[in-house]
């Protein structure tokens, strides 16, 4: 670090680092073994065979065929052309598609792109813990309905999808309706076995389990039809235009099997620093409530929303000491809109305008989850001070 301010990074749903193991492995494929692999000649060949072993690795982790795994520059591109691959090649069998109302914007805004050219998009509430309705899930389903998209772990508040009970609720109607998955937010975390998910689009990207940024997977199981999205060359079995990124694959392979070998041990871990964490912010901070499920969660996820005080403020301020979370509220997006997911909740929205999430990662201490909290409370208690709201309800000025 260049500066001499202690850094804790909360922030790993966002992105992780490169895992150095991760790292060494990708490194020859850049300047040694470089060749493009669909090259017909010895380069193309060692290429393409790391390309090949990287398939066969990610094909073997989630028991599906290699020829079902499909490579793409990330989560966004695969959820991209998950719903507009199926969406495109089903359009003359039907033009209704159902997803939920706290989906990643690679689905949502896909979706509101295809309702401008004809198709019809049932968004399906959540309880307020952010769990789809599966009541409301099969009430939506119609005669016309090509694609159910559901994610398996939503990326503000973590909470948990019960993905093969949706998936048995589609599969129980008379028409073949397929059904992807976000698992962008669950790989590494969750086990992502095909055969017990039973979907039949999964997307997956590397950068959240400590592979490179830029690089993930689609699963399709074999025989789903699906219209291509890059068009251009012939790789991918003639599917996904694009010369490979042969080191990218190798790293997301890699980091892949190293996520799901530690899983159990990292998931214990990385959940005993949050729930340190959660309790300690909600039993020693006033007027703080947990976003989100406290059981069907994923295990690095906290999300807060802190009474009488903006999200971006507390961001700020915990940045100044050397602390990173991400604010809900502004998202990704960088606007000041609240978050989609809390509204989806109900969350009241100034308290969708109040939410904080920190995410935690293998490297995290519990050194760090105390400095935080410690640092957390005087932020709360300095900005709320600074506060004309919370001076509208001066019996809550003794409690911070
Ligand atoms: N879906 C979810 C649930 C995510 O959390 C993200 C990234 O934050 C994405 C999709 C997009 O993935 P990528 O950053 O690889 O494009």
């Amino acid at each position: 670090m260049s500066d001499n301010i202690k850094r804790i990074y909360f922030d790993y749903a966002a992105t992780t680092y490169l895992d150095k193991e991760v790292l060494s492995e990708m490194k020859p494929y850049f300047s040694e073994t470089f060749g493009n692999a669909n090259s017909q000649h010895w380069f193309g060949r060692e290429a393409e065979k790391a390309v090949i072993a990287a398939r066969e690795k990610i094909a073997a982790i989630i028991g599906a065929k290699p020829s079902e795994i499909y490579f793409t520059s990330g989560g966004t591109e695969a959820d991209n052309w998950a719903v507009k691959g199926v969406a495109g090649a089903q359009a003359a069998v039907g033009r209704h598609i159902v997803t939920s109302a706290v989906e990643h914007h690679a689905v949502l805004d896909t979706c509101k792109q295809l309702e401008k050219k004809g198709f019809e998009v049932t968004y399906v509430q959540v309880d307020k813990e952010g769990v789809i309705d599966l009541g409301a899930l099969k009430a939506a389903l119609r005669d016309d309905t090509v694609l159910v998209s559901i994610m398996y772990a939503n990326n503000e508040i973590g909470t948990v999808m019960p993905i093969r009970e949706a998936v048995e609720i589609v599969r129980g109607q008379k028409r073949r309706i397929y059904f992807h998955t976000d698992c962008v937010q669950a790989a590494g975390a969750l086990d992502l076995n095909v055969g017990r998910l039973d979907a039949d689009l999964m997307s997956v990207s590397a950068h959240k389990f400590y592979g490179p940024k830029g690089v993930g997977f689609l699963y399709v199981r074999n025989g789903v039809k699906l219209e291509k999205l890059m068009i251009g060359g012939n790789q991918e079995r003639k599917m996904r235009g694009g010369t490979l990124n042969v080191p990218h694959i190798v790293g997301l392979a890699k980091a892949f099997e190293l996520a799901n070998e530690n899983r159990e041990r990292n998931n214990e871990y990385i959940g005993g620093l949050r729930d340190r964490f959660v309790s300690r912010v909600l039993s020693e901070i006033d007027n703080v409530y947990l976003n989100g499920s406290r059981e069907k969660r994923l295990p690095g996820n906290a999300n807060f929303s802190f009474e009488f005080i903006e999200g971006e403020s507390l961001l700020f301020s915990l940045d100044v000491l050397g602390i990173a979370a991400s604010s809900g509220s502004a998202c990704s997006s960088g606007s000041l809109d609240p978050s989609h997911v809390l509204l989806a909740l109900g969350t009241r929205i100034e308290l969708a305008h109040g939410s904080l999430r920190f995410s935690f990662g293998k490297d995290n201490t519990v050194d760090e989850i105390d400095y935080a909290v410690d640092a957390l409370k005087k932020k709360v208690s300095d900005l709320r001070a600074m506060s004309p709201l919370f001076y509208q309800f001066p019996s809550e000025k003794s409690k911070v």
